[in-house]
């Protein structure tokens, strides 16, 4: 029997490999990134990790068949010449279907293909599955209620039946922005070593890539994904409550963990990171609402997700109720826009293949939904461009979360005028466009584009049940105000068409 590992299954500890089968496969596809511009750190970083830990592995005494190809097929055509028949075992691919596609190749070639759980999650479908009983993707699940079962069954931050400190959720504290002047504590910085820089030095070379790849600091090894760790919890998890949802002119990381890529990858197992930031709350070092809202994000979030994508598949992929159908406007590769919020965002992801929450959610979605930009090219350019990125979360994320595209994640999109980004940033200080402006020149762009988009999706959205506040300010607006607004948001919408807005 022989354990095949894919690329984002780096993780020595697995269930699979503790058999007594020391014969590994690993697959490194180049094809998929003949297709998209990838973030040419998102190459090196999956690529270098991949053949750090094949290093690893065989330094623990593994036999490792470490195969270069252009396709998972072209790989198995050569490795099933080398060893007819092989039986195969693999950890549940995240991406959907893709433990049915791989048997099926598998099958084809004459070999055999177990699927097993993927331990890059704390929970297993069938726990997902068992929790939700009778309820589907249409009935909605809550990601509070799930949260919720998931700190009980596995006893995190739990004071016998009840939540630690009384309350299940201190998201109310996790709303602040930095006072002036306040500096982000510093990011771990992982020099390329040798086999890095030479993976970097080949993406450049070998794909036709979309961002900079010249400040390449992300973890590649478990080693360095560790002390990742250690670094956020001991220096940044005191402020990451609290600023969670800030944004400051700049500043891409501020307090965030940076942990998403090694999750991601198998570097980092949940439930490890989970509790390295709980026993620094037990050791007084962590404040409780930094450490639910971490703890929130990891076990609600990134869970949650994993499973309505799941369930949510493949509808969720093509799904558009909203009908936006826009080109993603220019600025969204260009970086060039004199709006600070969206020049930020975009140049952090064009920077690191990175964004904080607040940024993804509320500026780069935020602008794309009421835009009116189609959500499955949205995607893309997530997929693409950010070094954690990988279907099973940025469908969610972007088709669900950020668009509304289907809403099978929340009951109301994530939409809103410049208020918001004023609100949690300074970003509007140094913007040329006015935020207290909705129509004519130099008007914040968000605002005529947020009241033109209620106004256009008005049908679907006056009845979902949360939306009511904002359609009593819809109905406050008088014929005049809706022209001007309208002629604005036009113009707006001209404006990042022909990439000068
Ligand atoms: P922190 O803010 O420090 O959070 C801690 C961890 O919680 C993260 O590392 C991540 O593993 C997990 N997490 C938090 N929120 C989510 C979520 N909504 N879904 C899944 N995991 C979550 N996350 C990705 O891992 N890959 C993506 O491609 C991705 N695309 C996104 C696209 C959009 C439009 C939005 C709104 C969110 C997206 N997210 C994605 C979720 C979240 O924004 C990132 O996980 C987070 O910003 C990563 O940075 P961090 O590690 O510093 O996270």
């Amino acid at each position: 029997m022989t354990v095949w590992l894919l690329g984002d299954q780096l993780n020595a500890d697995a269930a699979v490999l503790q058999g007594d089968d020391d014969h590994v496969l690993m697959v490194e596809a180049h094809g998929f990134a003949d297709r998209l511009p990838y973030h040419p750190q998102k190459l090196t970083l999956v690529f270098s990790a991949m053949r750090h830990f094949r290093d690893d592995l065989r330094d623990r005494g593994y036999d490792v068949t470490y195969l270069q190809a252009d396709s998972f097929g072209d790989a198995l055509d050569d490795y099933f010449a080398a060893r007819p028949g092989d039986d195969l075992v693999l950890m549940r691919p995240a991406s959907h279907g893709g433990g049915d596609r791989l048997r099926a190749m598998v099958d084809e070639r004459g070999g055999r293909l177990t699927v097993v759980d993927n331990d890059g999650f704390l929970t297993t479908p069938a726990e997902f599955d068992e929790w939700a009983g009778d309820r589907d993707v249409e009935d909605g699940f809550r990601q509070e209620h799930f949260y919720r079962h998931v700190r009980r069954n596995y006893d995190i931050l739990m004071d016998g039946d009840d939540p630690e400190g009384g309350e299940w959720n201190y998201d109310d504290q996790n709303r602040e922005t930095p006072p002036e002047g306040w500096t982000p504590p510093e990011t771990p910085r992982f020099e390329p070593d040798e086999l890095t820089a030479a993976v970097a030095d080949w993406v450049d070379e070998r794909f036709e890539t979309w961002g900079a790849n010249d400040e390449f600091v992300w973890p590649v090894t478990r080693e360095e994904a560790l002390t990742a760790l250690e670094q956020f919890v001991e220096v940044r998890l005191t402020e990451f409550g609290p600023y969670q949802d800030a944004m400051v002119e700049g500043e891409w990381a501020l307090s965030h963990s940076l942990l998403s890529s090694s999750l991601n990858l198998g570097l980092l197992r949940p439930m490890e990171v989970v509790d390295r930031a709980v026993a620094a709350y037990e050791s007084g070092d962590a404040p409780l609402n930094s450490v639910e809202g971490f703890v929130r994000q990891v076990v609600g979030w990134r869970e949650f997700m994993r499973h309505v994508y799941r369930r949510a598949m493949p509808e969720m992929r093509e799904a558009n109720q909203l009908n936006q159908t826009r080109e993603l406007p220019p600025l969204y590769t260009s970086g060039e826009t004199d709006m600070t919020c969206l020049s930020e965002a975009v140049g952090h992801v064009w920077e690191h293949g990175y964004a904080h929450h607040i940024e993804r959610l509320m500026v780069l979605s935020n602008f794309a939904l009421v835009y009116g930009a189609d959500p499955q090219e949205l995607n893309r350019w997530f997929h693409y461009g950010f070094v954690d990125a990988y279907h099973w979360v940025t469908t969610p994320n972007v088709v669900g979360m950020g668009t509304f595209a289907t809403d099978v994640l929340s009951s109301k999109p994530y939409a809103s005028s410049g208020n918001y980004v004023n609100k949690m940033s300074d970003y509007c200080m140094s913007c040329p466009y006015a935020v207290s402006k909705t129509a004519g020149e130099n008007a914040c762009p968000f605002n005529a584009l947020y009241w033109d988009f209620l106004k256009e999706n008005e049908e679907t959205l006056r009845g979902t049940g949360r939306m009511g506040l904002m359609y009593s300010h819809v109905d406050k607006k008088d014929d005049e105000e809706w022209a001007a607004i309208r002629e604005r948001a036009s113009e707006v919408r001209t404006l990042a068409e022909d990439g000068s807005l």
